[in-house]
């Protein structure tokens, strides 16, 4: 499921693929991944435009055009971007911005993604009431907001409105990292503890996004690569643990993190 750092590669692959592009066409695929914007009122307001910069908060990218409007982007349980010189047109595509030479496709498998359209990024973001970006985040804030929280870390974490872009992977990865157990209590957390996880999550997201965003070039030391029960764990003698903490299959290593 894409996180903070997928998104973050899927901006830069918009911004390499797609801006300053004058848009030709709209064609939408799959309507019901509109959300909050007729067909009709998007096409008028993309065709003929560009887009001229894009933004990401947690997990939206806004592509801003020339007009001041925002396209949203939510990228669901497998969205992601590919752009086609020759127009192939992808498996699964729902959306594609048409360009004079080229096309960008908004896949998706399943139809959890979305796609909407706002004049205000700001109200954008307040209307769903999402915290801030988790890689934005300066320390005094995140111990403000942290400690206020009750109640097991990791859907502490995970929880959008807390702050925004984690999901299940990263924050495993973030609290193996830090070796904090995924069920420890926010209200059990000295300061100190909160100050590694805060130290940790910039680590662990900015190593992410240097790597693409993909596992195969994280570090050898990262848990990502040894998310199955009974592993070793590569920093200890520990064995690699799966539990289910709200219904999501969580990993860790009760050696490092016991
Ligand atoms: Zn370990």
């Amino acid at each position: 499921m894409p996180e903070l750092p997928d998104v973050e590669i899927f901006k830069n692959y918009f911004d390499q693929t797609s801006l300053n592009k004058k848009v030709t066409s709209l064609e939408l695929v799959e309507k019901s991944i509109l959300a909050g914007i007729s067909e009709d009122k998007l096409k008028k307001h993309i065709e003929g435009n560009r887009f001229t910069k894009t933004f990401r908060h947690g997990k939206y990218l806004f592509a801003r055009n020339n007009t001041g409007y925002f396209l949203v982007m939510h990228f669901g349980m497998t969205g992601r971007l590919e752009f086609n010189e020759e127009n192939r047109e992808p498996e699964y595509y729902k959306m594609a911005l048409r360009f004079k030479k080229g096309s960008l496709y908004y896949i998706s498998i399943r139809k959890l993604g979305r796609i909407s359209f706002t004049g205000s990024m700001d109200s954008y973001i307040e209307q769903r009431k999402l915290g801030p970006d988790a890689l934005e985040i300066g320390r005094e804030e995140f111990l403000k907001l942290a400690s206020k929280k009750k109640g097991m870390v990791k859907p502490v974490l995970m929880d959008q409105t807390f702050i925004a872009g984690l999901g299940n992977i990263y924050v495993d990865e973030i609290l193996y990292n830090c070796r904090i157990q995924p069920r420890k209590k926010m209200q059990n957390m000295a300061e100190k503890d909160l100050k590694r996880i805060h130290t940790c999550m910039g680590h662990v997201l900015a190593t992410s996004i240097k790597a693409k965003a993909e596992p195969g070039r994280m570090p050898q030391t990262w848990l990502i690569k040894k998310r199955k029960e009974g592993l070793k764990c590569p920093k200890c003698k520990g064995r690699i643990k799966k539990i289910l903490i709200q219904g999501r299959g969580t990993y860790f290593c009760s050696g490092c993190q016991g």
